[in-house]
């Protein structure tokens, strides 16, 4: 079976710009031979999950890249995940969840959760208790055989907010996700002749990021992926303002010369 990438969400924290098709906030589903993956939870991801046809449950990797609520509805996620497992006798699988995150929002979550469940001592439940895995500069973790998960830090929100790109170096593929980011070299490095990189274009055509708060325009991702060379491009994260034919062209001026085009919801990838 190939590897198989379905995009949940490749919409952005509001919606209500452009008529339709809407686009939900960030989330992507990675099959690799039946291993579930997700890069980000947006809000009501598990719904998405099942109209691509596949259970919630059997989820066991979340892998957030930051905490922004767009990108991180997790307690939602985690409690949807425990009721499913207390609520299904026969499937001890559906009591698994790794979560990959920023070293600082692993800490910070305990506070969240407590918050969200004090009744509980800010514990979890006995059939579900997920598993916490700090990612950081250099991190790598062995997700499965042959599969591969590692983290680099990038710029975002004002070099103030813990931010990672991943790279998931499979049998089929290298799959990179840009999370938030402007340009900078952790997101080059995590894309890096990529496979397939899901790239983020948080800013419009010919914005200038004076302030410095940290994502891609058309031009940056064009620097990105000039730097990278990744094979295939999908541009997510975005409110859909600008023209798709002008966004390719503004990225072609940049150098990039290879495969882009903008990602809609329920898009599916395959690598082979
Ligand atoms: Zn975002
Ligand atoms: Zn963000």
């Amino acid at each position: 079976m190939p590897l198989k990438i379905i995009a949940l969400g490749t919409g952005v924290c509001s919606n209500g710009f452009c008529s339709f098709p809407e686009r939900y906030p960030p989330g992507f589903l990675i099959d690799i031979d039946g291993v579930l993956m997700l890069f980000d939870c947006s809000e009501g991801i598990r719904y998405r999950v099942q109209q691509a046809g596949y259970d919630y449950g059997y989820v066991q990797h979340v892998a957030i890249s930051h905490s922004h609520p767009d990108h991180a509805a997790l307690p939602q996620f985690l409690q949807a995940k425990s009721c499913r497992r207390i609520f299904a006798d026969d499937h001890p699988e559906f009591g698994v969840c790794d979560v990959y995150m920023p070293t600082e929002l692993v800490n910070g979550f305990a506070d969240v959760w407590r918050w969200h469940v004090p009744e509980n001592e800010g514990q979890y439940w006995r059939e579900f208790t997920p598993r916490f895995v700090p990612m950081g500069e250099g991190s790598s973790v062995g997700i499965a055989p042959g599969i591969i998960l590692k983290s680099f830090p990038v710029y975002h929100a004002f070099g103030k907010h813990p931010s990672v790109a991943y790279r998931l170096e499979t049998p089929y593929g290298v799959i990179a996700y840009s999370g938030d980011s402007a340009v900078c070299d952790g997101l080059i490095e995590a894309a890096r002749n990529a496979t397939l990189f899901i790239c983020e274009q948080g800013f419009g055509l010919g914005y200038n990021d004076v302030m410095k708060y940290g994502h891609l325009t058309p031009t940056n991702v064009g620097e990105v992926c000039v730097a990278a060379e990744p094979e295939h491009v999908r541009l997510v994260h975005y409110i859909g303002l600008d023209r798709e034919e002008e966004v390719i062209k503004e990225i072609r001026r940049a150098g990039f010369q290879g495969d882009v085009s903008r990602a809609m919801d329920m898009d599916v990838w395959t690598l082979e």
